[in-house]
């Protein structure tokens, strides 16, 4: 039985792009170009070269300068620099001029990642102040929400480009005016927006922004937070000072060779097609789903709507458990994920679907199905095909 992978969302299958790329720099045959970026010698230097081309392919696709692109291992250790790198080094300039009572206020939305999430809930054991902005029944969080909740001592509001439990995606660049009007800074977690539409350092207007690679085709353990140039930024990581003394630590040139083809191939000219292709069997895959009694969508994501993104599904099915869903999808040839693969193996319901008003009973039983590039029609018919299949055994 051919296998259908549909859990994109947690992972994307390594791409031929970035699998070709990295070749040169794997392997003990290739010790000449994988040395240290930081030697001088002649291999050392290559390897630089390397990682200079890899900065400038990820500048690129970012709307970015190549020195504001910072490395890291992935999009964890970007949302926690951020956060605490922005935060840290606000609070750090209020107390340099002398206002030792200054208490930083940070904004977030409650649906956020757990690495944007964890790191405020550090924050605030820690005393800064934190506000955790709620969305609508869509999972959308609007910038009159975030003007309600700026204060005069905000000094980051984080909000998610797209989120990776319902694929709702929120209005950035309306709510970074809205924030840069209240003189505050502003990140956006843009895991699983990149390689899916279009995002711009310049075009979102935010101070920040995190990606990974392994979201969209390149090797994991590699990402990068874009930092606008001239944001106040406190390095998290200490060390050796590599990546502009922003992010210590000897630098994954392979990764980085690897992340910038797959960056390349994933925002090309070709991205809006490959959009425009992936809709449509987001469509199919909602239209087919929901036809089955029993089943509703996580959120009213309607025919073509471009305020979800193209590749995530999220429905639920009454009375069957996600990780029954899970199992039972499996053994019928397809892999996909319950609310989200990050807390798969907690049998708390997530916390978004209840934040977007979805019940306990039904958020316990939800599919979240996500596609990517090599996903096919007839993949989504194979879907479909066995969802049918997989509610059969419960009658
Ligand atoms: N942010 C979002 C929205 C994600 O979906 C993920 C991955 O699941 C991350 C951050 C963490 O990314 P990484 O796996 O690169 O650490």
């Amino acid at each position: 039985m051919k296998r259908i992978y549909a859990d994109w969302a947690a992972t994307a299958p390594l791409s031929q792009e970035a699998a070709l790329a990295m070749e040169a720099f794997s392997g003990p045959e290739n010790i000449t170009v994988n040395a240290n970026a930081n030697s001088l010698h002649t291999e050392g230097r290559r390897a630089f070269a390397a990682m200079e081309d890899a900065r400038s392919a990820i500048a690129r696709s970012t709307g970015a300068r190549p020195d504001e692109v910072i490395f890291t291992s992935g999009a964890t250790e970007a949302d926690n620099a951020a956060i605490f790198g922005i935060v840290g080094a606000a609070a750090q300039t209020v107390r340099q001029r002398g206002q030792a009572d200054f208490v930083p206020h940070l904004i977030v939305s409650s649906i956020e990642h757990d690495a944007v999430l964890q790191p405020a809930h550090r924050l605030e054991s820690e005393g800064v102040e934190v506000t955790y902005v709620e969305p609508d029944r869509r999972g959308i969080v609007s910038p009159a929400s975030i003007e309600s909740a700026l204060q005069p001592n905000t000094v980051l509001v984080s909000i998610m480009l797209a989120n990776n439990e319902v694929g709702s995606i929120q209005p950035v660049a309306e709510i970074a005016k809205v924030v840069h009007a209240a003189g505050a800074l502003m990140h956006t977690d843009a895991v699983q927006a990149f390689g899916k539409m279009s995002v711009g350092l310049d075009a979102s207007g935010v101070d920040a922004l995190s990606i990974s690679a392994h979201k969209i085709g390149g090797p994991k353990g590699i990402g990068a937070l874009v930092l606008k140039s001239g944001t106040p930024f406190l390095p998290v990581l200490l060390g050796g000072g590599q990546e502009h003394g922003l992010r210590s630590g000897t630098q994954n040139v392979a990764g980085m060779v690897g992340f910038a083809a797959a960056a390349t191939a994933a925002t090309g000219e070709g991205l809006n097609e490959e959009v425009n292709r992936q809709r449509n069997l987001r469509d199919m895959l909602y239209e087919g789903l929901c036809a089955f009694e029993g089943v509703q969508c996580s959120v009213p994501c309607e025919s073509g709507s471009k305020d979800f993104l193209p590749n995530i599904v999220s429905v639920n099915v009454a009375g069957l458990e996600s990780e029954t869903l899970i199992l039972r999808f499996d053994r019928e040839g397809v892999a996909l994920a319950g609310g989200s693969a990050c807390s798969s193996h907690s049998l708390e319901p997530s916390r978004v679907l209840k934040q977007i008003g979805i019940d306990r009973d039904r958020a316990l039983c939800t599919l979240r199905i996500s596609i990517g590039r090599s996903t096919t029609e007839e993949d989504v018919h194979g879907i479909l095909a066995a969802f049918e299949r997989v509610l059969s055994w419960q009658r």
